[in-house]
């Protein structure tokens, strides 16, 4: 059984006092609930606050990520974080190929393969995050550009590496719009990345979790949540807001 797994990714939001609040109330929350047991929960801060972020969950079983990494080892890279900083500073996950940094920061898919690649070979857990804009939905090409983001990303991995990243499908269409996927939607496109995995092998298919990312609120998750090959959410907007992601967190469990 794959555990569920609620992931906050607060984009670029935040302020000192601000993080300090919105962590330390879903904490308590998690805490009273007992939730952890049930669901892994990761926070997604941009990356100037992670080593506070990171500080505040200490001892919990909250994890921190960052929204991003520079493919690159360290070196003439101005303003770039490379994989070893982010694990330095206390990360175990990242976020590879959001739609956001596809469509505004020119990350297509060779750099996300090879962003891939340095969160894994540092250790850290990558969040994959693929998905089809509305034309090519509308046009019905879904399955086929899922599946391309895919096998470019995983494309020199072996299966013991692939086995190490989640999936996060997040159509475009219902990024920060209020217009999710319906569940039955979400399910067509899990159930064929699951159909890729298992086509590398069983195990894959069986250990990788697939989130589903896209205007998820305190009440849709339920829904999304309760389809077979979903397993959790990447949260944006509804991240920010305790007792929503709380909510979340307690539907995904
Ligand atoms: P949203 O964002 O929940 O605000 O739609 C999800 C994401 O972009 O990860």
């Amino acid at each position: 059984m794959r555990k569920a797994l609620v992931a906050g990714n607060w984009k670029m939001n935040g302020r000192i006092a601000k993080n300090d609040e919105l962590v330390t109330t879903v904490l308590a929350g998690l805490a009273e609930q007992a939730l952890t047991e049930r669901v892994d929960v990761m926070v997604f801060p941009p990356s100037i606050y992670v080593g506070q972020v990171e500080s505040l969950v200490r001892g919990s079983n909250v994890s921190v990520g960052a929204q991003n990494l520079c493919e690159y080892k360290d070196g003439a890279y101005t303003g770039e974080l490379s994989a070893g900083m982010l694990v330095d500073s206390g990360c175990t996950a990242v976020l590879v190929g959001h739609s956001e940094r596809r469509a505004l920061f020119g990350d297509d898919d060779a750099r996300v393969a090879a962003k891939v690649k340095a969160a894994l070979d540092a250790g850290l857990t990558p969040v994959l995050c693929l998905g089809e804009s509305l034309e090519e939905r509308d046009a019905e090409k879904t399955l086929a550009v899922v599946t391309e983001q895919f096998e470019t990303a995983v494309d020199a991995l072996d299966v013991s590496e692939i086995a190490r990243i989640v999936l996060a499908y997040e159509p475009v269409w219902a990024i920060g719009t209020g217009r999710t996927a319906t569940p039955e939607q979400a399910q067509e496109v899990h159930a064929h990345l699951r159909g890729l995995l298992a086509s590398r092998s069983r195990e894959l298919a069986n250990k990788v979790r697939v989130l589903y990312g896209g205007s998820v609120n305190a009440d849709n998750a339920a829904a999304l949540f309760g389809q077979p090959d979903i397993d959790g959410g990447l949260i944006g907007g509804a991240s920010l807001k305790a007792k929503d992601f709380l909510t979340i967190c307690h539907a995904a469990g």
